[in-house]
């Protein structure tokens, strides 16, 4: 049965169904992309993804055996309505509720922007946690374009905030000089797609936050995101990085969902599998 689609709830909404629902992992989609800097996505993005999750022509199985369809494991609530000016409040309350009531969340972009206000919302209740991104950008400028919110930006804000531990990134092929002296500053283990073939499992005290931006990808695989970047990991090395994480998985995102872009699907497709996935990997097979 496909999950409900093209929702916007408001946040008492949100929060209402959140406190109803006793799934251990609650999916939320988060569609802004008011801080995009070059294409903005189409607001149905998350619901998109949220509709090829259970698909007819697959069974709901993860690779870990974790069926994805029994609802006391996994919920969609909906989607956010966002866009507004308090839209990272509503964002980090969401986030915060849902560990306050011992859930799961994973959300789905969305663009990357909101994963600062839901670490925030992390942080709130477990303290600083250890971050796995994956993305073929580092998401450090300090600012860009003038904006300090940016999708270029989320993990410097976290950082600076000391919301993590620990951040350890792979994927990345798009370091600027101003973002490799970030890393440094923050001392960032990043996993460049250059180094591919000597990539070493995350050191992880746990808990763990999991973020993963589609452009980590390469094109041929996921051609609906706004920032391609050839050169990128295959779907197989994204779910072999989910496989070293060896500590508790707590909440994730799979952000950066371009609708317009996508060629029949077959990315939301691909983000679909990532969410059940990383789902799987936080209920545990
Ligand atoms: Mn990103
Ligand atoms: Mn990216």
């Amino acid at each position: 049965m496909a999950w409900t689609k093209f929702e916007r709830l408001d946040i008492d909404t949100a929060l209402e169904r959140l406190r109803a629902s006793t799934a251990r992992v609650v999916v939320i989609g988060l569609p802004t992309s008011r801080n995009s800097s070059y294409l903005r996505a189409s607001p149905d993005a998350p619901a998109r993804v949220a509709a090829a999750v259970l698909r007819d022509e697959g069974n709901p199985f993860a690779e870990n055996g974790v069926d994805v369809s029994d609802r006391s494991l996994v919920r969609y609530l909906g989607a956010l309505g966002l866009e507004g000016d308090d839209e990272f409040d509503d964002i980090r309350r969401v986030a915060a509720e849902a560990f306050r009531l011992g859930r799961h969340p994973l959300f789905i972009g969305g663009d990357h922007s909101v994963t600062y206000p839901v670490v925030a919302g992390l942080h709130d209740v477990h303290g600083p946690v250890d971050i796995v991104h994956v993305d073929a950008h580092p998401d450090l400028y300090d600012e860009l374009d003038g904006n300090r919110l940016s999708h270029a930006s989320p993990f410097a804000r976290i950082l600076e905030a000391g919301y993590a531990r620990s951040l350890t990134q792979y994927g990345i092929r798009t370091f600027t000089a101003h973002q490799r002296e970030q890393a440094a500053r923050f001392g960032v283990t990043s996993h460049e797609m250059r180094h591919h073939r000597r990539w070493a499992p995350p050191q992880l005290q746990g808990p763990v936050y999991v973020s993963l931006d589609l452009d980590a990808m390469d094109p041929a695989f996921v051609p609906g995101v706004a920032h391609q970047e050839p050169g990128g990991m295959s779907v197989r090395d994204v779910l072999d990085v989910l496989g070293w994480i060896d500590r508790p998985v707590v909440a994730g995102d799979v952000v950066e969902y371009h609708p317009a872009r996508d060629i029949q699907g077959t990315t939301a497709v691909v983000a679909a599998k990532l969410v059940r996935e990383l789902a799987a990997k936080m209920i545990g097979g």
